[in-house]
Order: structure tokens, then C-alpha cells, then sequence
């Protein structure tokens, strides 16, 4: 059923201030679901299912699917729409507030999600950086963020290298704003983040690196040999920094490769 006529049956209007614009193309929502390549072993965590509508398609292909939604009048929907899928655990929560670890203990999951806009940057924070990470994250997000966070050297941000940290980004699919009701002022992207596996630093070390990237990006428009006298070295420490690292200190960080972030995290490591 179309989510307006869902909504009104169970007297509810949608909430602006949670992100609520609910996706109701089969087609899309099957494309959402697809570019997770799910499998029959996989736990899926699911943020902000709404009424439901990804859910039976990630409920359908998964092995186990996590939901977690803010809002409780959206609840009883929930419950009578997903009746017959018994591999859904519903959770009523702030996503914010939630330790995946303690649903999937210790095993991988896929995070595959039409996320509100308004905390899109948090969950991506959360859950990258938090201690049960997944392997594999796709998220619908607003076409502008979709391509920041998948920008290549010349366009990173912080936001870009935060992200990249944990693995590769890729635009998987666009969205119309058409496709989702009520219709949103902007359109959407779907994007795809392969997680590397394995530990990537100590957290000393990713500490220290993103202290560096910080730095780099501290003032725009200004040069690497500029921005990173905020770390407190004197100037010919970060030209030795700069060029231990192989790095020309007039570029902007905007167009260092994560590769290069690396090396001058080495460089900084046999300077200090
Ligand atoms: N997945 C549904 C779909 O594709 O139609 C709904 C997507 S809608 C963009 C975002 C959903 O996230 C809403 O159901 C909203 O209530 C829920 N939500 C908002 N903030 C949340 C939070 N902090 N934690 C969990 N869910 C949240």
C-alpha cells in the first residue's frame, strides 16, 4: 500500500523533523536492496525501516534482519506489515544510541538503509568508527553528500577522508525526488562503502592520523605548509614533515590521496 494511504489509515502524518520521507518505487527499493548483494547468511541492520517498505526486500534476501526506528506511532505499522517475516527483529530506538555489537555478537552485517538526511553524517560517524563495524554499508543520502563523500583527490574534504578511511565509496544509483512521498526538496544518491577488513591502525595511530588530516584542512583554500603549523611544529619540522612524505607543501588538502595522508602520518612518526 502507498505509505500515504498506510499513514492516514493509522491517522499519522509524517514527521519533517525525523527525516520522514518514505520510498514507495518497488523498483527503486529493489535497486536499494541489490546493491548490498545479500545472501541467505547475512545480518543485515536496518536504519529507520518506517513502514516497511525496504524491509521486505532485505527480509526476503537476508538471513536476519535488525530494524531500529525512532519513531513509535510508526510501531504498530511496522509490526502488521512485517507479520509474516519472522527473520525481522524490530528494535524501538535512537540509531545514535545503539551498539550493534550486543544484536550480531561478533558476526559480520551489511548496513543497508534509506537513512534520514538530518543525521546522515552522524550515523556514518557512529557506525565507522564505532567498535562492531560492518562490512559493507548502503545508504540513500542526499546527491550532494553522496558526492562529497566519494570525491577523488582534487575535491576531498574532511567528511571525504573521514569516510574513505574505512573503505572505498561508490555511487551505486541516483534517485528522483519524485520516488519518495512526501516528495523532498533535493534528490538522492545511493552510495556503497566497502568496509576494509581487518584492523587498519592502532587507535593511537588513527588518533595521530586524524589529527593530521584535521590540520591539512584546518582553514580553506590555505596550503598544506600553512594549515599543519596548527599541530604546534615548528616551520622547518613540517617542511621536513612535507617532504619526508614525498609532498609538495604549497598543494591544498583538498587534493592529497588517502595514500599520501598515509605517508605523512609515517613521516610524522620517525620526525617526533
Ligand atoms: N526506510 C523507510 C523507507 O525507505 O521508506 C523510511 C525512510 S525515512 C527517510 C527515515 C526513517 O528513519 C523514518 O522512519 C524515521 O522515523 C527514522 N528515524 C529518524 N531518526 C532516527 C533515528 N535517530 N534512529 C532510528 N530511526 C530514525
Amino acid at each position: 500500500m502507498h505509505p500515504k494511504h498506510l499513514l492516514a489509515r493509522h491517522h499519522i502524518d509524517p514527521k519533517r523533523s525525523l527525516g520522514q520521507n518514505f520510498l514507495y518505487d518497488d523498483q527503486v527499493l529493489a535497486r536499494i536492496a541489490g546493491a548490498a548483494e545479500l545472501a541467505p547468511a547475512d545480518n543485515v541492520l536496518e536504519i529507520g525501516p518506517g513502514v516497511g517498505a525496504l524491509t521486505q526486500h532485505l527480509a526476503a534476501q537476508a538471513g536476519r534482519v535488525v530494524a531500529v526506528e525512532l519513531d513509535n506511532r510508526l510501531l504498530p505499522i511496522l509490526r502488521q506489515e512485517l507479520a509474516a517475516c519472522d527473520n525481522v527483529t524490530l528494535v524501538h530506538g535512537d540509531i545514535l544510541a545503539q551498539d550493534p555489537a550486543g544484536w550480531f555478537q561478533a558476526q559480520p552485517y551489511k548496513v543497508v538503509a534509506n537513512v534520514p538526511y538530518y543525521i546522515t553524517g552522524a550515523i556514518l560517524r557512529h557506525l565507522l568508527a564505532g567498535r562492531a563495524k560492518p562490512s559493507l554499508m548502503v545508504m540513500t543520502v542526499q546527491k550532494e553528500v553522496a558526492e562529497r563523500v566519494s570525491a577523488r583527490p582534487g575535491a576531498m574534504s574532511l567528511l571525504a577522508v573521514s569516510v574513505q578511511f574505512y573503505g572505498p565509496v561508490e555511487i551505486v544509483g541516483s534517485i528522483k525526488a519524485g520516488a519518495f512521498w512526501p516528495r523532498p526538496d533535493v534528490d538522492s544518491a545511493i552510495i556503497r562503502i566497502d568496509l576494509r577488513q581487518g584492523p587498519l591502525l592502532s587507535p593511537a595511530d588513527e588518533a595521530a592520523f586524524f589529527r593530521l588530516v584535521k590540520a591539512g584542512f584546518s582553514q580553506k583554500r590555505k596550503q598544506l605548509q600553512k594549515n599543519l603549523r596548527v599541530l604546534g611544529y615548528p616551520r622547518e619540522q613540517i617542511n621536513a614533515l612535507l617532504a619526508a612524505a614525498n609532498i609538495d607543501g604549497q598543494r591544498r588538502a583538498e587534493t592529497l590521496s588517502l595514500a599520501e595522508w598515509a605517508a605523512l602520518l609515517e613521516a610524522s612518526r620517525q620526525i617526533s
